[in-house]
């Protein structure tokens, strides 16, 4: 289950990628365990290859890679570190599915387990830029926020954990457009993974990588012809519903539920705000109607 990338480091392969890593006390510093309950009890049985966990890392707020921490801390007592921002809904993971739904209390179709995460409590906040010393072992925050508010990656003996800076191609193939929080602070975030030195790269997803180049590329790829596209939509005075629905179309998009469809509206929203801080498109209300066109 477990798969060796270093003297002390080891990745979880699965639906999403874990770290193991060995702290000086023998104990295990766990990254992302995964979605819930099951996917907890398994993270500990592969941890307890190398020890006991004592810590868990989070990446980022998303509820398919921390939503097993409440079940790993209820059976092993790890003190949890998360990002600043993510955080928040680590401890509310209502946000999640709140910030989906346009800010609101979500309808309950939204409140599946890949939505809705179990709370997980919070000991340790961190930040990028952060070097962080746990348990003897020395460990870089890298910001790759983008794909949420505060995802971080995290770098340790030449091992790159880099979350979901970038979606294998089965999940892109699989989602067509791939969520994303913020376009601007992304497309920083993937020229950063582009330069970090490591020698191996466990993405959140799909199998591991030598070097993180050609899926930053991959996504690169797929995020500026969604930009392109979100141009095209925007020719004429158009709402932003408008012109996700024509994403959706134009890349046809397998969205036909509430958690599919609005998993992608701040995604638009995402695009349209990158647009505009170009100086690509202008916004205005006209008769109750919120107007995006190209300038
Ligand atoms: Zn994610």
């Amino acid at each position: 289950m477990l798969e060796r990338l270093g003297e002390r480091v080891w990745a979880i392969p699965g639906g999403v990628n874990g770290g193991v890593i060995r702290g000086e006390s023998g104990k295990v510093i766990l990254i992302d365990p995964g979605l819930n309950e099951t996917s907890g009890k398994k993270a500990i049985k592969a941890a307890a290859e190398v020890g006991a966990v004592s810590t868990i890392l989070t990446t980022h707020g998303h509820a398919d890679h921390f939503g097993a921490n409440a079940e790993v801390v209820k059976r092993t007592g790890a003190e949890v570190w998360a990002p600043a921002i993510d955080e928040a809904v680590l401890r509310y993971p209502i946000l999640q599915p709140a910030m989906l739904y346009g800010g609101a209390d979500p309808i309950d179709t939204m409140r599946g387990s890949f939505m809705l995460a179990d709370a997980s409590p919070v000991d340790h906040v961190f930040a990028p830029g952060d070097r962080l010393s746990i348990d003897g072992v020395d460990i870089e925050v890298v910001d790759l926020s983008g794909h949420s508010p505060g995802q971080t990656g995290l770098l340790v003996d030449g091992v790159f954990f880099s979350a979901d800076v970038t979606l294998p191609e089965s999940v892109l193939e699989k989602y067509r457009i791939p969520y994303l929080y913020g376009v601007t602070a992304h497309l920083a975030a993937l020229d950063r993974a582009r330069e970090i030195a490591c020698e191996r790269v466990v993405p959140g997803h799909g199998p591991l990588l030598e070097s993180i180049g050609p899926a930053v590329d991959a996504n690169r790829a797929l995020l500026d012809r969604v930009l392109e596209q979100t141009v095209e939509l925007a020719t004429q005075p158009a709402t932003a519903d408008a012109i996700l629905t024509g994403l959706l179309r134009h890349f046809g998009s397998p969205a036909a539920d509430a958690p599919g469809y609005y998993l992608l509206q701040p995604t638009g929203f995402a695009f349209l705000a990158h647009l505009h801080r170009l100086g690509v498109v202008s916004h205005v209300v006209e008769n109750g109607q919120s107007l995006w066109t190209v300038v």
